[in-house]
């Protein structure tokens, strides 16, 4: 039978909720308080938007460290093959690329948001831009409507909340669900930024902002010394810190506890063990002789990172390198494969990638996305306390969970 549905925030979650909904022959409205859909789509994946990650059920599961279990069932109603698929049936033309990340072959996010845009065209949802939700209303244990900032008041059979986390703000994730969860007796985890850049210490890391370090590997340690994260990969300096994929994904596993104060180690060159890299110095310092030590490094290291490197090792850039002792190339040796930095904390919610937390899944019906607490009430995406690395994975969460609510929203009595 037709209902009338309210989706509240027009991002991947919300889009797909509202029109796999009005696909079931519902009468949607999905109301967007940004005078735009889809404002967070437009810069993910550095504005080529990562859709999901060409992989099965399992891979998909194996990258979300919140929570993956809950979401069994919305990869099965949804999974990364079948959001490809329907993506190219709105004429989106897809392509797979490192890791298995899926983009449009156009490399433009605006493309999937217009593929978005057609779908829910094409289902006929009744768009309601600039139209901030102010709170969902309830009654005999179930949700009746919302009420909107501007004081209006509207009716519904049912509503998903679909309003995003915390992270960047500026795209309209400003965590206005969490205040509905709470105000319809939901638990809602404690939130954190997650895949965020991490602040250092050491201020030589700002002398190499923009210094991308490919093939490298990370080590984290906490205060006992106890390694707490490995990872290989790619990372980047910034002004204050690090960033880059190997970090976000360490990130995730320090927000936690990060007063705890970390020690992050990285490898230059973790494809040859110290003594490998020992023999590799002595094959170059014999090549350079009689040069200064400062020109020795040429070969071995980006020309950005050298004179970070030789201020940190001690060693006089001016002495002439076959004067550098054994214990001197020691010490060099140390420094390429544990160059030290002290983590200080994050960049927060302006720069993460993602919310960890949200509303406790414990009182979601994994199978339909609602509520366990009132009738008629879903959530989908990022409110929820669902969370995983880089790699398309979230947003695959965001599509997925939106498609099951939308789906599943007064399906029964
Ligand atoms: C810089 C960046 C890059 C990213 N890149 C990728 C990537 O390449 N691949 C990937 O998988 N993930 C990526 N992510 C993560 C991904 O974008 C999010 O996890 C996903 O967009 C969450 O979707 P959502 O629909 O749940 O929430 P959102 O996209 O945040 O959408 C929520 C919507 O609700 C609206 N809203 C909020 N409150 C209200 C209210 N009270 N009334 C009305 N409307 C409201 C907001 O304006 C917003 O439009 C990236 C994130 C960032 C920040």
């Amino acid at each position: 039978m037709k209902k009338k549905i309210i989706v509240i925030g027009g991002g991947a979650a919300g889009m797909m909720a509202a029109g796999r909904a009005a696909k079931k022959g519902h009468e949607v409205h999905l109301y967007e308080k940004n005078n735009r859909l889809g404002k967070k789509i437009l810069i993910t994946g550095k504005g080529r938007c990562n859709l999901t990650n060409d992989s099965d059920v399992e891979t998909l599961l194996e990258n979300i460290p919140g929570n993956p279990y809950f979401l069994y069932s919305a990869f099965y109603h949804l999974d990364s093959f079948g959001l490809q698929g329907f993506f190219k049936d709105l004429g989106l033309e897809l392509k797979v690329e490192r890791g298995r990340r899926v983009f449009p072959v156009s490399d433009r996010s605006l493309d999937v948001v217009l593929a978005l845009e057609k779908y829910l065209k094409q289902n006929k949802v009744k768009l309601h831009l600039e139209s901030p939700v102010e709170r969902i209303l309830l009654g005999n244990g179930a949700v009746i409507g919302i009420r909107l900032k501007n004081g209006r008041e509207e009716q519904a059979d049912g509503v998903i909340v679909a309003t995003g986390g915390l992270s960047y703000p500026a795209t309209g994730s400003t965590g206005d669900g969490y205040r509905f969860a709470k105000a319809a007796g939901h638990h809602v985890t404690k939130l954190y930024p997650s895949l965020v850049p991490l602040k250092t210490a050491e201020e030589w890391c700002g002398r190499l902002m923009g210094l991308s370090l490919k093939n490298i590997s990370i080590k984290i340690l906490n205060q006992k010394g106890k390694k707490v994260y490995e990872e290989f990969g790619e990372m980047l300096f910034t002004h204050f810190g690090v960033s880059g994929p190997v970090i976000l994904s360490a990130s995730r596993h320090l927000i936690l506890t990060m007063e705890e104060g970390y020690r992050l180690l990285i490898d230059l060159k973790p494809a040859m063990d110290e003594k490998k890299l020992d023999a590799r110095l002595l094959r170059d310092f014999e090549k350079y002789a009689n040069k200064d030590f400062g020109n020795a490094l040429d070969d071995l290291l980006p020309q950005k990172l050298i004179p970070v490197i030789l201020e940190l090792s001690g060693i006089d850039a001016g002495k002439k390198v076959n004067l550098v002792t054994r214990e001197e190339r020691k010490r060099l040796c140390g420094l390429l494969k544990a160059l030290p930095l002290t983590i200080t904390g994050t960049s927060g919610y302006n720069e993460a990638v993602v919310t960890c937390g949200g509303v406790c899944v414990d009182e979601i019906d994994p199978s339909t996305m609602e509520s366990k607490l009132v009738k008629h009430l879903h959530f989908a995406g990022e409110v929820l306390d669902v969370d995983a690395y880089t790699g398309g994975f979230n947003l695959q969460i965001a599509f997925s969970t939106g498609y099951t609510a939308g789906e599943s929203i007064c399906n029964r009595e």
